[in-house]
C-alpha cells in the first residue's frame, strides 16, 4: 500500500548521526559498562511531593477525560507564571496544555504553516525540529549559526533566508549548545520577524536552567506577543519527562484554533498529570532550583576541568544540561571522535553532526549523571593524546 510522502519523508532519510547513540545502547544491552552522556534525561526521578499530588488526584477520581484545552487550574497557573516572569499580560485564554513540549512544537507549526510553506529553524538544532516541520507538511529550512559566534544567531543570516518563509523556530537556553541568546540577539531576531512578517516559535523548555546571565522570553519584546508562540514543558524544569506535560502560550485566537487541533489529535492530557503539574508549578522557584542544582554544580566542575587543559574548547555554557565541546584540534570529526571515545573508553557522547552541520567537529556532553566529571576528564586526556599525535604527523 502507498504511504504518504509526508510520513515516509519525515526524518529526511540518510545517516542521521545517531549511530553512536544506538551503538552505545547496544553495548549496554550486551553488558558493557558504558558511561552514557548522550540524551537529556535527569538522573533523578520526579520529586516525591509531585508524585504524591499525582497520586492524590488519581485516587481522588481525576482519571477520566480531562478538559481538552487543559484544566482551568493548570492553564491559570501557567498563565500566572508566564505573566510574573515576563511582565506580559497572560490569561488562561493564551494557554493550551499539551502532551509535552514536543506536541506544542507540532501544534505551533500547525498554526503557523500551510502545506508547502517554508519554516526556518536554526542549526545546530534539537533533533526533532526538521521532522516536526515536515510533519505538518511544511518545508524545513535551516539557518546556520557559527561556532565563532558561540552559536548566537546573526539576524542578517536569518533575514537572508527569510524570503517566502512564514515562521522561525528558536530555542533558548539552547539544546545542543548550552548557549543563552542575549537580549541583543533576541531584539535583532524580533526585528527580522516583524520586517518579514514571520511567526516566532520560541522553545523555552530549559528556562529554569540558567547558569549565566538571564533568560529573556522574546514574547516580552515590543510588539512580539502577537506573533510569538512560546513552547514550555514540565520535562526539564521538574524532571517530569515521562509525564508528557507541556504547553503553548500564544494569542487567544491561535489558542482557539489549537484547541480544535487538540480535539482532533491528542484529546488533551490526563487530569492527574495536570494536577501534579499545577502543584509543581505552585511550589515556585525553590523546587525548580532544587531540580536544576545538580546541573549547576556539574557545570561548575566542568569549567574547572576544562580550564586545566587546552585540547578541547568549550562553547560558553550558559544554560541547559549540555556542554558543547570543540574537538577540532584532534583533527577528527565529531562523529569519528565520539566513536573512538566509545570504543577506547566506553564513554558515549553525541557527535555535533547529530544536530546539523553547524556543530561539525564538536561533541555534546550531557551533564546528566554524577560520573560525568570523571568521564569529562578522560575525554580531555583522550583529545589531548590525539592532538599531540596529530602534531607529530
Ligand atoms: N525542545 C527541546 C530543545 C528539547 O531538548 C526537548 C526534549 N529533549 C523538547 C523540546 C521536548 O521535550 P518534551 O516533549 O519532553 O517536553
Amino acid at each position: 500500500m502507498k504511504l504518504s510522502h509526508r510520513i515516509t519523508h519525515l526524518t529526511g532519510g540518510g545517516s542521521d548521526g545517531w549511530d553512536v547513540f544506538y551503538r552505545a545502547r547496544r553495548m549496554i544491552s550486551e553488558g558493557v559498562a558504558v558511561t552514557e552522556l548522550t540524551i537529556g534525561e535527569h538522573d533523578i526521578g520526579t520529586h516525591p511531593s509531585i508524585l504524591d499530588a499525582m497520586n492524590a488526584s488519581a485516587v481522588g477520581g481525576h482519571t477520566g477525560y480531562a478538559m481538552v484545552p487543559g484544566t482551568a487550574l493548570l492553564r491559570d497557573t501557567v498563565a500566572a507564571r508566564v505573566q510574573t516572569r515576563t511582565g506580559v499580560p497572560t490569561t488562561r485564554d493564551n494557554v493550551l496544555i499539551t502532551p509535552g513540549g514536543q506536541a506544542a512544537l507540532f501544534a505551533a507549526h500547525s498554526a503557523a504553516c500551510d502545506y508547502g510553506d517554508t519554516a526556518l529553524y536554526l542549526d545546530p538544532y534539537y533533533a526533532t525540529y526538521p521532522g516536526t516541520i515536515r510533519g505538518v507538511g511544511a518545508i524545513a529550512k535551516a539557518v546556520r549559526t557559527r561556532a565563532e559566534d558561540a552559536f548566537q544567531p546573526r539576524a542578517a543570516d536569518i533575514d537572508a533566508a527569510a524570503h517566502g518563509a512564514v515562521s522561525l523556530l528558536i530555542n533558548t537556553p539552547n539544546n545542543p549548545t548550552g548557549v543563552i541568546y542575549s537580549r541583543e540577539t533576541l531584539e535583532s531576531i524580533a526585528e527580522v520577524c516583524k520586517r518579514r512578517d514571520l511567526w516566532l516559535i520560541s522553545d523555552e523548555v530549559y528556562d529554569t536552567q540558567v547558569w549565566e546571565g538571564g533568560h529573556v522570553s522574546p514574547r516580552a519584546l515590543p510588539d512580539m506577543a502577537e506573533r510569538t508562540l512560546v513552547v514550555g514543558s514540565m520535562s526539564k524544569s521538574h524532571a517530569m519527562t515521562g509525564s508528557r506535560c507541556g504547553w503553548i502560550v500564544a494569542p487567544a485566537e491561535v489558542i482557539g484554533h489549537l484547541i480544535n487541533l487538540a480535539t482532533h489529535t491528542t484529546y488533551g492530557v490526563p487530569g492527574f498529570i495536570q494536577d501534579a503539574a499545577s502543584f509543581a508549578l505552585s511550589s515556585g522557584r525553590e523546587l525548580e532550583d532544587e531540580i536544576s542544582e545538580p546541573f549547576r554544580r556539574r557545570r561548575a566542575l566542568a569549567s574547572g576541568i576544562l580550564g586545566r587543559q587546552n585540547a578541547v574548547t568549550m562553547i560558553p555554557s550558559q544554560g541547559a544540561m549540555y556542554l558543547m565541546l570543540d574537538i577540532r584540534a584532534t583533527g577528527l570529526t565529531g562523529e569519528a571522535f565520539a566513536n573512538a571515545l566509545l570504543d577506547s573508553h566506553h564513554i558515549a557522547v553525541m557527535p555535533g553532526e547529530s544536530f546539523g552541520r553547524a556543530a561539525a567537529g564538536h561533541v555534546r556532553v550531557a551533564m546528566t549523571i554524577e560520573a560525568f566529571a570523571a568521564a569529562l576528564s578522560t575525554l580531555c586526556q583522550f583529545a589531548s593524546v590525539l592532538s599531540e599525535q596529530r602534531a607529530f604527523e
